[in-house]
């Protein structure tokens, strides 16, 4: 069967008859088992999605269906599907079952997307490379030797190498952006209360945003204008209206920002460098104005997000004590045995090392010093930003500062991997709708996410402006 990238070329095969939904299903099911070894899916929903399949063909035949019939995603192992498993790929949540679907998860079903499985993630959406994971690293389909980028990186893989059509993520600093700048595709972090977060296993609350990955902007806005919208089961989610996309609008011309240091950071691969200089004159050659601006505050991007992050992390996770959800360690013996052990045994190094963090942080002697401090940066930030959009459109850089490494790659300092967050945290501090489109190279042939930001809920804007760049 013909490989249907996106949505748009399969729904007028799927009106005339051409293929089916049975048809699609048994083929992403074939190619999930002949790449197995890739390690992107926990759980595969094989039952669910044939029979999920037979309902929405007869949907097609009599003109009934959705939306977003003949879409076949994947959902993020952190985002709730009523009576299927979920563990945010923690032994903590081993044997946990979800009670209820997440609110983004309910609307895509609404719309007859078949969801053919749970993907794996680093263990509470913790990390970038998704080495993190209790059910072991995720593989790039580009190199097997490589990550795919994380936290998201089973949703990335999966949709990179044709094992669903699109996927779910969630984006707390980057781990929907960046990677998809490791797989070469498009990952979309909405505004921050954009997408309702019921449901949605919390890593760090004023963070943590869902957003779809795809093969092209028209699926990517398809599901974002789904999924986006006041949600009465999230607080925090936004009861504006949500603007439609428009991708066929006029082109104009744009006012495009980036970072004279960002560009000039150490920790910047100069072919890195060299490739978003190439894209800046690719900007202005299309007739945007693209300029150089100072942003002072960059190097406390990095460290703001992982001060506020884990100590949301370290609040968040107490929940799981070894009595309401999941695991319980058979050694525990009274209640306070049953916490420790619990705890000691169910999570992973890298989560554990962040709720440590985020505990001293938030502790009476160190509150005012790095709590304190890090919540009067993001203002900072989140000021001088809405400042920058008072004249600019959008903020430009590379996604990442390299390209996809080594899972085999050996940190003697397990915070350097932190510092890969630079130009993402960005978003997420202060709440921005944020995009990296796979618009570039790197003459190790590997391909590099380009990233644009906007104001909050400019999305639309952010998503045609994409679309007139992809399509140049
Ligand atoms: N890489 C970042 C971290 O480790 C971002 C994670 C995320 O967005 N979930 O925290």
């Amino acid at each position: 069967m013909a490989d249907y990238s996106n949505l748009q070329a399969l729904q007028s095969d799927l009106s005339n008859g051409k293929t089916s939904c049975t048809q699609l299903v048994e083929h992403y099911l074939q190619k999930i088992e002949d790449n197995k070894d890739l390690n992107a899916f926990v759980e595969v929903y094989s039952h669910d999605a044939r029979s999920r399949a037979t309902v929405i063909d007869a949907k097609i035949k009599h003109g009934t269906a959705g939306k977003l019939a003949g879409m076949v995603i994947g959902v993020k192992d952190n985002i709730a599907y009523q009576d299927h498993g979920l563990s945010a790929a923690s032994k903590i949540l081993e044997g946990f079952t979800s009670l209820f679907s997440a609110t983004c998860v309910e609307r895509l079903l609404e719309e007859d997307a078949i969801i053919i499985g749970r993907l794996n993630c680093d263990e509470f959406a913790m990390g970038s490379s998704n080495r993190f994971s209790h059910y072991g690293p995720v593989k790039n389909p580009l190199d097997k030797n490589l990550v795919p980028g994380g936290s998201s990186g089973g949703s990335a893989t999966a949709v990179a190498a044709g094992l669903c059509m699109a996927s779910l993520g969630s984006d707390t600093g980057g781990s929907i952006r960046q990677p998809a700048s490791f797989t070469g595709i498009y990952g979309f972090k909405p505004s921050y209360g954009r997408i309702s977060r019921h449901g949605l296993i919390a890593f760090a609350s004023s963070f943590d945003q869902i957003g779809p990955f795809a093969n092209s902007i028209e699926d990517t806005a398809l599901l974002y204008e789904v999924m986006a919208g006041a949600d009465q089961y999230d607080n925090t989610c936004s009861q504006r209206e949500v603007t439609p996309v428009s991708l066929d609008g006029e082109k104009r011309a744009h006012k495009i920002a980036y970072f004279k240091d960002a560009l000039e950071n150490a920790s910047l691969d100069p072919e890195v460098r060299a490739q978003a200089e190439a894209f800046i004159e690719k900007l202005r050659a299309a007739g945007h104005t693209v300029e150089g601006i100072d942003f002072p505050l960059l190097e406390y991007l990095v460290p703001t997000y992982y001060i506020l992050s884990t100590a949301e992390a370290s609040s968040n996770l107490a929940r799981y004590d070894g009595i309401h959800f999941g695991y319980r360690s058979p050694n525990a013996h009274d209640l306070e045995s049953t916490y420790k052990l619990s705890r000691t045994e169910g999570f992973g190094p890298e989560v554990k090392r962040r709720i440590l963090l985020g505990t001293f942080v938030l502790s009476s002697g160190y509150y005012d010093a790095y709590y304190g401090k890090a919540q009067k940066t993001r203002r900072l930030v989140s000021d001088k930003t809405n400042e920058i959009f008072q004249d600019y459109d959008f903020i430009f850089s590379p996604t990442t500062p390299h390209t996809a490494f080594p899972i085999d790659q050996v940190e003697s300092d397990p915070t350097q991997m932190y510092l890969e967050d630079i130009f993402t945290v960005h978003a997420n501090i202060t709440g921005c709708p944020s995009i990296s489109l796979p618009l570039a190279q790197h003459k190790n042939g590997l391909p590099l996410g380009m990233q644009f930001t906007a104001a909050k809920y400019e999305e639309a804007d952010l998503l045609q402006f994409a679309q007139t760049l992809v399509n140049n």
